[in-house]
Order: C-alpha cells, then sequence, then structure tokens
C-alpha cells in the first residue's frame, strides 16, 4: 500500500486499554499452551494497530512540524504513549511467569523473553506522569531545533540548509556560516540548558522510584542492552583512545597539510579538498535513480526491496522548510513497510544518508515476516551495523553518484567513519558522567564536555567561539536529549561495519551473505549473538580493532598519496 493511501485514525484508549486488559486476563488464567499461544497472537495485533498509528503519526509531523494537525497528533502519543507502555509491561510480566514458558520460549525464542525480562525493569505505573513530562520536553527540544531561522547568503535557512556551506572551500564562508549556525545556539542556550536540566532531573527521579542508584543502569535497560554492561563500554571507550585517538591525529595533521593551512580550526574539520568535498552530480530524483540501479545489481533481495520502497512512496528525503532535522528508518507494522525520512542539502552526506538508512530499511524488509513485534528490530547497536554496513557495501556504486569525484568521496568517507568514533565516544562517556552527577549546574556539565572533549579530540581548536568554548557542542546532538545512552552504538556498530568493509575487499561473495543472514534475523538474537551469526569479531574483545585499523590506515595512507584534486 503506498504511504498516501494508508487510512490514520487516532487510537481509542479506552477500548485498546479494555480489550487488552482481558486479553491478559484470559492468558494468566489459561490452561494450555494452545490457548495463551493463540492469545498472544490476539495481543500482538492489537499492539501492530496502535503502533501502526503512532508511526504514521510521527512520520507526518516530523515531515511537517509547523501543522497543527499533526502536532496534536504527536501530543496525543506523547502523553497516552506511557499508559500504552504499561499495558506492554502487564503483557511481559504474564509471559514471564506462565506456567507455559518453556513451551512458548521453545516456539518464539528465548530473545523475547529475554526482552521483557529487561524491559519491565524499566517501568512502573509510578513513573506514568515522570515519563509524559520527558515525552513533552523531547518534543519541546524538536521543535526548539526544527524552528531555527539562519539567516545566511541572503535567505533564511534551517539547520539542515545551512550544513553545505560548512564544507565550502572558501575559508572565510565556513567561518561565517559556522558563526552563523552557532549563534542560533548562544541565543537559546538557556533554553537548551533549561531543557536538559528537566530531562536529567526527570530521569534521575524516574531511576530512583524503580530502584535503581541512578540512571545509568535504566538508561542501557531501556536500549534493550541485555549482554553488555557500563564497565564493558568504558573499556572500549579506552581501546578507542589507545588504538583510534593517535590516528586521528595524523589524519588531521594531513588534512591541514592537504588544504594548505598554516593552522587548522574547527571550522576546517569538514573540508577535505582544496577544490572542495565530492558532492552528488544530480539533484534527488536524479540520486534515486541511481540508487535504484544499485541495489537492482546488489543482489536479487535489494533489487525487491528497493523497488518496493519507491512504489509504495516510503522515502521522504528532501529538506523543506519546517521538517525536522536528521535522518531516520521507521517500520510502519501494520504494512510491513519500512519508511526512510532524510534531509538531502546537496552534498555527499545525501548518499551517505540514503545507504545508511536503506541499510535499516532492507533490514527491517528482509526480517518482516517475523510475527512478533519484538523481531523487526534488534537493539540500536545492531541496528547500526545493518546502516553503517550498507554505507561500504554500496562503495562499488559510488562512481554513479561521484562520477570522477568518487575516489575523493571514498576517502572522505572512511576518513569520516575513523574521525567519527572518538567523538561517539565522548558523548557516551559525557552521558554517563551527567547522569553519575544528577545534580551538577548546566554550567558543570559543560565543563565536563570540554574535559571530555579535550581526552579524545585534541586537536579541536575552537578559534574564540564563544559558545563553543564554553563547552555548549552537544546540545546539537539529538540523541542526548532525546534517547539517551544511545550513541555508543553507533561506535560499537562502526567496528562491525570496518569489519564488514574488509571482508568486502578479501571477498565480497562472503561479505555480502554474511550481511544477508545478519539482515534476516532482524530482532531475533541479542547484539553479541548477531555479530557471532554475522561471523564478526565483537567490539568488546580487546584486539578486535587491531584486526582491520592497520588496513584502515594502510588504505587511507595511499589514497591521500594520490594527490587527489
Ligand atoms: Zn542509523
Amino acid at each position: 500500500m503506498k504511504f498516501s493511501e494508508i487510512e490514520y485514525k487516532r487510537p481509542d484508549m479506552n477500548a485498546l486499554r479494555d480489550k487488552f486488559n482481558q486479553l491478559i486476563e484470559i492468558f494468566d488464567s489459561a490452561n494450555s499452551f494452545e490457548v495463551q499461544d493463540e492469545i498472544m497472537k490476539e495481543i500482538n495485533n492489537l499492539r501492530l494497530e496502535y503502533q501502526t498509528y503512532s508511526t504514521i503519526a510521527g512520520i507526518k509531523y516530523s515531515i511537517d512540524t509547523s501543522n497543527k494537525e499533526y502536532e496534536d497528533e504527536q501530543n496525543f502519543y506523547d502523553s497516552v504513549g506511557p499508559d500504552y507502555e504499561g499495558l506492554i509491561t502487564k503483557y511481559y510480566q504474564s509471559i514471564i511467569k506462565s506456567k507455559f514458558r518453556k513451551e512458548l520460549e521453545e516456539k518464539w525464542g528465548k530473545q523475547l523473553f529475554d526482552v521483557a525480562a529487561v524491559t519491565i525493569k524499566t517501568f512502573s505505573p509510578e513513573i506514568i506522569e515522570d515519563l509524559k513530562i520527558e515525552n513533552e520536553l523531547r518534543t519541546d527540544y524538536t521543535k526548539l531545533l526544527a524552528s531555527a531561522k539562519i539567516w545566511y547568503d541572503g535567505e533564511e535557512k534551517n539547520l539542515a540548509g545551512i550544513s553545505p556551506y560548512m564544507q565550502s572551500p572558501d575559508r572565510e564562508v565556513r567561518r561565517s556560516a559556522n558563526d552563523a549556525k552557532w549563534k542560533f545556539f548562544a541565543e537559546n542556550a538557556e533554553e537548551f540548558d533549561r531543557l536538559y536540566d528537566e530531562l536529567v532531573k526527570v530521569r534521575s527521579r524516574m531511576a530512583k522510584k524503580l530502584g535503581y542508584k541512578n540512571f545509568v543502569q535504566m538508561g542501557y535497560d531501556r536500549m534493550g542492552r541485555t549482554d553488555y554492561n557500563a564497565e564493558m563500554v568504558a573499556n572500549f571507550r579506552k581501546n578507542v583512545l589507545e588504538f583510534i585517538v593517535p590516528i586521528t591525529v595524523k589524519l588531521k595533521e594531513s588534512q591541514q597539510e592537504r588544504l594548505g593551512l598554516d593552522d587548522f580550526k574547527y571550522f576546517d574539520q569538514a573540508l577535505d579538498y582544496k577544490t572542495g568535498n565530492a558532492k552528488p552530480h544530480g539533484n534527488p530524483e536524479w540520486i534515486v535513480r541511481c540508487a535504484k540501479n544499485m541495489y537492482s545489481e546488489l543482489s536479487p533481495e535489494t533489487d525487491e526491496f528497493f523497488n518496493y520502497m519507491m512504489e509504495n512512496e516510503l522515502m521522504d528525503l528532501v529538506n523543506k522548510k519546517g521538517k525536522d532535522t536528521g535522518g531516520y528508518c521507521t517500520f510502519i507494522e501494520k504494512y510491513k513497510s519500512p519508511f526512510i525520512f532524510s534531509n538531502f542539502n546537496g552534498t555527499s552526506g545525501d548518499i551517505e544518508v540514503l545507504t545508511h538508512e536503506a541499510g535499516h530499511a532492507f533490514q527491517a524488509y528482509s526480517s518482516r515476516n517475523f510475527e512478533i513485534p519484538e523481531y523487526f528490530f534488534p537493539t540500536s547497536e545492531a541496528c547500526e551495523i545493518h546502516s553503517m554496513s550498507m554505507e561500504f557495501l554500496t562503495w562499488p556504486w559510488m562512481d554513479c553518484f561521484f562520477k570522477d569525484q568518487t575516489e575523493k568521496f571514498k576517502y572522505s568517507h572512511l576518513k569520516g567513519s575513523i574521525i567519527f568514533l572518538p567523538y561517539g565516544v565522548t558523548v557516551d562517556e559525557f552521558q554517563h558522567w551527567v547522569y553519575e552527577n544528577p545534580e551538577a549546574t548546566p554550567a558543570e556539565r559543560k565543563q565536563a564536555w570540554l574535559r571530555i572533549e579535550k581526552k579524545y579530540q585534541p586537536y579541536i581548536d575552537y578559534d574564540g567561539n564563544e559558545f563553543l568554548e564554553s563547552g555548549g557542542k552537544w546540545q546539537q546532538q539529538r540523541h542526548i536529549y532525546m534517547s539517551p545512552f544511545y550513541y555508543i552504538d553507533y561506535c560499537l556498530a562502526q567496528i562491525c561495519a570496518f569489519q564488514f568493509w574488509k571482508k568486502s575487499l578479501d571477498d565480497r561473495t562472503n561479505a555480502l551473505s554474511d550481511y544477508l543472514s545478519l539482515c534476516k534475523a532482524g530482532g531475533s538474537r541479542s547484539f553479541l549473538e548477531l555479530v557471532r551469526l554475522a561471523h564478526l569479531i565483537s567490539p568488546f574483545e580487546d584486539g578486535c580493532i587491531k584486526s582491520f585499523v592497520g588496513e584502515i590506515e594502510k588504505w587511507l595512507e595511499n589514497k591521500n598519496q594520490e594527490n587527489l584534486n
């Protein structure tokens, strides 16, 4: 079904609650596995219905945050979402203590019960009001970002609209565009501080009510992490500091040399080549045509998938006024349809976001026939393997988008992926600090950011920009506000994607077959189980980074010596 033809209606929460409770009662008093199994299906059908409407409302709102009707719907889900979560928790409690758990587990797999067990820890009716407050604060943050009106180059721009100027070959343009962007954040600094302060307070309050020491473990549990903990993540960050940071320092030096600069400022970071970064050679419709051809050649599975996305209008790709920032992929459960959202703005980022989100969407499409919603997507760090690896697996087709600038693109892409890691762990370490010190003031948080940033990105020079020098850069990072602790996921997944990069150069057939089996498994297994299934080394294993990083360094070094222009 085409996206525009999908009917939307606001769910009747009273009817949903009554029906749900009724089914749970039957489940609890059932005397056979068969009855419980049947009730699970009925409950899942109810969930599909609600989740489908809520997803559609979310998509429409993100496409036009200035539309009053969409905003009302979004507010509706913000306020009923926590009650709905309460119903799911009840269901999870019931399946966990079921008399027929063994049979249910045999049929549906252990992962469902692991997900249920970790989810129920994060909810109690006592925190419903807090969850509503958290949702409102999130929506306020989204609105604030989407409301950015930045006057630049003779017209009003939003945050996605200003970003191409940050990679201008003209240094003065890079400087002034950055000034204009950060001026928006500086002018709203108090509001950004207030929103985050309230988010930290409400999250810490919920954690206390649920019996956690602080929000850290609650954050991990909300992310559904069942096979690693904060200590393992801290060790992972240590490995990044030891093995990746020195490489990024060298990469910065060669970038400065390539650009012929005497000094290297924060606004120089986004430019890799004096003549400009690689850019896609056509408009969005042309990009989609190239992508269609690419996916038809990549594999029969990706061919079917991409045609499905196009025929059913499941992509909204171009930056528009009022559109939410960023990119995402979601899944419209009842119609088994992934949906891709992005903000094309004419930079190479358009191709990266397209292949990235298409990786997520391809996984959702590949595992769409699972009968339980828990298995449509795995946890986020596993999801990001699908997306980040897809970015690399599509390399052989990049010449369609970039023509004579393909090698420049590949260099910037691989380099950017390495440079990303220290930033990613900065965001992660910052959040650990924030939730371990919930009473800190906004100013103390900014000090902590600066300290951590310096450790992982020693080369940053903010050139007197007051807002950035005061430690405010993280306020543009949506995840920090929207989904706490959702960030190390990108780093863990990047490490897996680098392994796919290496494998695809050594043995493409094998790399593709591992990738396909990973996507088909959907969310039916935990992160580390999926890593094993895809024949990858766990990012937590000491020595994992060493297994591929030399090859990346060598590749970048060789490419740099080609003196691309
Ligand atoms: Zn992603």
